[in-house]
């Protein structure tokens, strides 16, 4: 039997480089040191990260070969691209359970959603939705946006302040 591309044996937590170099070959891109260290990293973060998140984790990797390697990321369905309020976005790796956060649009500060047995249900029922149209969904992102405590407070500050 081939191996199925999109399942590589993450839940052990065992996976080895050859093993990342293999997927990302089933997947038809090269298994190279850079787009292996980027695939890892998305896979380990509990949340989407940044552009320089990705940088200070994939160190020394220059910027021009990680902005490539997302791209080919992206462009063969193996990590997502979600649209925040910085311009850069944020990177999750697609087997990556990113899929609840919230994010501060002042300091872009991004934390989990507290952890409530409700959402997870909403968004299955949201996909079952989705089903019965017809439309398979690959991944469903729930952001919330908004302003952190601690930007809320300097906020108030600063509020009170000019008062
Ligand atoms: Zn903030």
């Amino acid at each position: 039997m081939p191996r199925q591309p999109n399942c590589l044996a993450t839940e052990t937590g065992h996976a080895s480089d050859a093993d990342w170099a293999e997927y990302l070959r089933a997947n038809g891109l090269r298994g190279t040191r850079a787009a292996i260290a980027v695939l890892k990293a998305l896979e380990a973060a509990a949340l989407p990260l940044s552009h320089d998140e990705l940088e200070t984790r994939t160190a020394p990797i220059d910027r021009v070969t990680l902005y490539r390697v997302l791209d080919r990321l992206v462009a063969t369905g193996l990590a997502q691209r979600i649209e925040s309020s910085e311009r850069a976005g944020r990177y999750v790796a697609v087997q990556a359970r990113a899929d609840s956060y919230f994010e501060c649009t002042t300091c872009h500060r991004v934390m989990a959603l507290p952890a409530d047995p409700a959402l997870p249900q909403l968004l299955s029922h949201l996909r079952r939705q989705l089903e019965k149209q017809g439309l398979e969904s690959t991944q469903t992102v729930f952001r919330v946006q908004g302003t952190c405590a601690d930007c809320g407070a300097d906020a108030g500050k600063a509020a009170s302040a000019r008062n």
